[in-house]
C-alpha cells in the first residue's frame, strides 16, 4: 500500500468514518493491477496518480462513489479494463463516473478565442451529465499540473494554455477556489515564468515588509471579538499570484496599489456574528468608500457567501477583509463539491435533487442579483441541457439547440452551404441528413452542384430557427427567382414553337384572365408557376390563344391559329398529362380519374360531366356509370390519349443515405407520375448509403427530368443519375 493510498484512508477517516472502505481497497487493487507495468513521465508508477487524484477529491470531502472512480478513472481509457468490468466490480454509477471522464478527454483542443473557449466549457458541462465527472477530471488536471515540470516545455505551454482557459474557467464556474487558484497559479508559472517569480519575488518582500503590520491588525481584532464575547477564527489570507496579475494588467494597476495584496479572512459561527464584526472593524478603522461588497445577502451565482470590506490601517496602508461563516468558508473552498460532500450521520442527499436545488437556488437569487451578466453566464451553462455543442472539421465548436440536425448545421455556417448539402459525415462517417448530433461529435457537411436547394422536408426535420428560416426564405425567394426565369424561358420557348409572338398574346385584359382563373396576383406568379412546373406553358398559351380567336376576326386569324384535328388533340393530351384522356370535343377541360372505378389506359371509359368539377372518367361497367344514365345526358365520349405515348424504358441509380421510410419515399413520386416501375435492385453500403436502380417505363425525357428533379429532392437522396447504355 503506497504513500497515496494511506493519506487517502487516513483523510477520509475524518470526515467520513462510515465510508465503505473496503470498497476503496478494491478500487486500489484493481486500479494498480490494470496499471501494472505503466509508468508517469516523472518516473513513479502510473498507480501514483490516480491515487493523488483520489486524494484531492477526499480534499474536496466527495462521497465513496467519486472518490472510487477517481481512483479508476483511467482504466478504461489507459488498460485492459473495461466498462462491463468496472460496472460488474463496482455497480453503475461509478462505471458512468469513469466514462464520463473518459469521454471528457476525447474532446479535442486547441487555444481558442473567447467564445470558443466559453463554447468549449460548456461542452465539458454538457457532456459531463454527473458534475462528480466534471469534479474528478478538475482534479486529474490538478494533479497533472503539479507534475507539469516533467514535461517538455512545448507540452507544458499546450497544457498551461488549456488550463487556464477551460478548467481554471470551469473551477470557477463551479466555485471551487480550492482548485481554480492552485490551476492558475500553476499555469501562470508555465506560462511566463519571468514574470510569475517576479510578482512572488515582490511580494515576499512586501509580505516581510508588512509582516508587523498584519500581525498588529489580527493582534487587535482578536482582541476587540472576544471583548463582545464572539468567536472568531482570523487569519492573513493567503496570496494567489495570478489574480494579482491578473488586476495589474487588467487595470493596469502597480503592484501598491491592489488593495487586497494583505488580506484578513475573519472566521465566525453565524451571519449576525458577520455583521457585528463587520460593525467592530468599521469602527475601529476607516473604511475605504464603494469598497464594500455583501455577497452574504447577494452572494454570488457560484454560492459564494462573505462580507467583503477595505479598510484604511493606522499607517494609511489598505487593507482588505473578508468576513464569513464557516459553512461559507466551506462552500467558498469547495462550491458546488459541497452537494456531493458525505453529509455527517446521514446518507449524502439524492444527487439529482441536490442538482435541482443548486439550480432553483441560482434563479431565486437572480430576483436579487445585481450583475446581470454575471448571472446570464451562469444560467447559460445551467440550461445547458437545451444546448448540443459539436466541431467544425477545423475544430471549431459550435452551439446548436438540442436535437438539431447536419441540416442545422450546415444552415448554421452558410446557407449557401445549406442550400447546396448533399449529405453529411459525423466523425468521418456518412450519416442520414436527420442524424440528431450529439455533444462532440465532429461535423462535415457534404455539398454538391447538382443540388438545386433544399427539400421542403426539412424543414419538418430541422431544430434551429435559423436553418428554418433560411430554407422558408429560399422557397421565398431564391427559388421563385429562378423559377420565374425558367417559366419565362418556356413559355418563350414554346411561343417560338407555336409560331406566335409574345405580343399577340399576352396582353394586359387577357393575362387578368388568367390570374383570375388561377388566383395569381401578377404574372410572376404565372411564371414561378410554370418554372416550378405547377402550370403548363401550354395551358396559359392556349387559354390566351382562345382569348386571342375570341377577339380577332377569323378572316384576320393567322393560319396557323387555326387547329387542325391532330393539333386539338395534342393540345388536349398535353393540357391533361397527368391523366392522358382526351374528351371528345371538349379541349381543355378539368378531367379526373373517379376513385370509385380507377380506371387505367386500356379500360373502356367514359366520361361524366359533373356539375363543377370537369369531367370525371370512369369504366364504362362502373356501377355508378351504370345507374346514373337516367335521362339527363350528361355522358360524354372520351378515349385514352396514346397516339404519341410511346413508352421506353429508361435507368436510372439514386444514391442517398440510408434511412427508413426511404425507398417508400421514392416510390411515391414515381407513384405521383403515374408512371410504371418496371424493375429495380436496391443494396446498402458499409457506410449506410443506399445505391437503388430503377427501371421506369417513361414517354418522353421532359417527364423523366421532372422525376429525376423530384427524387433528388427526397429527405436523403444526394445522387440521381440517369443511365446511359
Ligand atoms: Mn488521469
Amino acid at each position: 500500500m503506497g504513500d497515496g493510498y494511506n493519506r487517502l484512508i487516513k483523510k477520509i477517516e475524518k470526515y467520513n468514518p462510515n465510508c465503505d472502505f473496503k470498497l476503496i481497497e478494491k478500487a486500489h487493487k484493481i486500479s494498480m493491477e490494470a496499471h501494472q507495468g505503466q509508468q508517469r513521465v516523472s518516473g513513479d508508477p502510473f498507480i501514483v496518480h490516480p491515487m493523488e487524484v483520489a486524494n484531492i477529491l477526499a480534499d474536496l470531502e466527495l462521497d465513496c462513489t467519486a472518490i472510487v472512480a477517481g481512483i479508476l478513472h483511467d482504466t478504461i481509457e489507459d488498460t485492459t479494463c473495461t466498462y462491463e468490468e468496472i460496472q460488474r466490480e463496482f455497480g453503475d454509477e461509478v462505471a458512468r463516473l469513469v466514462d464520463g471522464v473518459t469521454k471528457l478527454g476525447k474532446i479535442p483542443y486547441t487555444s481558442k478565442e473567447e467564445l470558443q473557449a466559453e463554447n468549449l466549457r460548456k461542452m465539458f458541462l454538457a457532456m459531463a451529465k454527473d458534475i462528480r465527472v466534471i469534479l474528478i477530471k478538475l482534479a486529474d488536471r490538478l494533479h497533472n499540473m503539479r507534475t507539469l515540470k516533467y514535461m517538455s516545455p512545448e507540452k507544458q505551454i499546450e497544457k498551461a494554455k488549456e488550463t487556464l482557459e477551460i478548467y481554471a474557467p470551469l473551477a470557477h464556474r463551479l466555485g471551487i477556489s480550492m482548485i481554480k487558484w492552485e490551476l492558475e497559479d500553476l499555469s501562470f508559472r508555465y506560462l511566463d515564468e519571468k514574470a510569475y517569480y517576479d510578482l512572488a519575488n515582490k511580494i515576499a518582500q512586501k509580505r516581510r515588509e508588512r509582516e508587523a503590520f498584519v500581525a498588529r491588525i489580527i493582534e487587535t481584532l482578536k482582541e476587540k471579538t472576544s471583548e463582545i464575547g464572539i468567536w472568531a477564527k482570523i487569519e492573513g489570507r493567503p496570496k494567489h499570484l495570478y489574480s494579482i496579475y491578473r488586476k495589474m494588467v487588467q487595470q493596469n494597476k502597480t503592484l501598491d496599489q491592489i488593495y487586497d495584496l494583505f488580506a484578513l479572512r475573519v472566521i465566525v459561527k453565524s451571519v449576525k456574528d458577520c455583521y457585528a464584526v463587520l460593525g467592530l472593524v468599521h469602527e475601529i478603522y476607516k473604511p475605504l468608500p464603494g469598497r464594500f461588497k455583501d455577497y452574504i445577502a447577494m452572494p454570488k451565482p457560484n454560492m459564494y457567501q462573505s462580507l467583503h470590506t477595505t479598510l484604511i490601517g493606522h499607517e494609511g496602508i489598505p487593507f482588505e477583509v473578508q468576513i464569513r461563516t464557516e459553512e461559507m468558508h466551506k462552500v467558498a473552498e469547495v462550491g458546488i463539491a459541497a452537494h456531493w460532500r458525505y453529509k455527517q450521520g446521514g446518507i449524502a442527499d439524492e444527487k439529482s435533487d441536490n442538482k435541482l436545488a443548486w439550480l432553483r437556488q441560482l434563479l431565486e437569487w437572480q430576483k436579487e442579483m445585481r450583475d446581470a451578466n454575471e448571472f446570464i453566464e451562469t444560467l447559460k451553462i445551467d440550461l445547458f441541457t437545451d444546448e448540443v455543442f459539436v466541431f467544425t472539421p477545423k475544430g471549431d465548436v459550435i452551439s446548436l439547440p438540442a436535437g438539431s440536425t447536419p441540416i442545422d448545421f450546415a444552415y448554421y455556417i452558410h446557407s449557401a452551404i445549406g442550400n447546396k448539402m448533399s449529405g453529411a459525415k459525423v466523425n468521418n462517417k456518412i450519416v442520414p441528413i436527420e442524424y440528431v448530433l450529439k455533444n462532440g461529435d465532429i461535423v462535415e457537411i457534404l455539398t454538391s452542384s447538382s443540388v438545386h436547394g433544399p427539400s421542403r422536408d426539412w424543414l419538418k426535420i430541422v431544430k434551429s430557427s435559423q436553418a428554418r428560416n433560411k430554407i422558408n426564405q429560399w422557397f421565398k425567394k431564391e427559388k421563385r427567382e429562378e423559377n420565374i426565369i425558367r417559366g419565362k424561358e418556356t413559355i418563350e420557348r414554346e411561343l417560338k414553337k407555336q409560331g406566335l409572338t409574345y405580343n399577340q398574346l399576352f396582353k394586359p385584359e387577357w393575362i387578368d384572365i388568367i390570374l383570375k382563373k388561377y388566383t395569381f396576383s401578377s404574372l410572376d406568379d404565372v411564371y414561378a408557376a410554370i418554372g416550378y412546373g405547377g402550370l403548363t406553358a401550354n395551358k396559359v398559351i392556349s387559354r390566351l390563344k382562345e382569348e386571342y380567336r375570341k377577339n380577332v376576326k377569323p378572316d384576320e386569324l393567322p393560319e396557323y391559329m387555326e387547329e387542325t384535328v391532330e393539333q386539338k388533340r395534342k393540345t388536349a393530351a398535353k393540357c391533361l398529362p397527368e391523366n392522358g384522356v382526351i374528351v371528345k370535343g371538349i379541349n381543355n377541360c378539368l378531367v379526373r380519374i373517379s376513385r370509385c372505378c380507377n380506371p387505367v389506359p386500356g379500360d373502356d371509359i367514359i366520361g361524366y360531366i359533373t356539375r363543377g368539377r370537369g369531367v370525371s372518367v370512369h369504366r364504362k361497367d362502373c356501377i355508378n356509370v351504370t345507374n346514373n344514365i337516367d335521362g339527363d345526358n350528361r355522358l360524354i365520349e372520351v378515349s385514352w390519349y396514346t397516339s404519341t405515348n410511346v413508352a421506353y424504358k429508361a435507368d436510372i441509380t439514386v444514391m442517398a443515405n440510408d434511412r427508413t421510410a426511404l425507398l417508400m419515399d421514392i416510390t411515391n413520386v414515381i407513384g405521383e407520375f403515374r408512371i410504371p416501375l418496371k424493375a429495380m435492385n436496391a443494396r446498402t453500403t458499409k457506410d449506410q448509403i443506399a445505391i437503388m436502380n430503377l427501371t421506369l417505363e417513361i414517354t418522353n425525357t421532359e417527364q423523366l427530368e421532372r422525376i429525376i428533379k423530384k427524387i433528388r429532392r427526397v429527405n436523403g437522396v444526394f445522387e440521381v443519375t440517369r443511365n446511359r447504355q
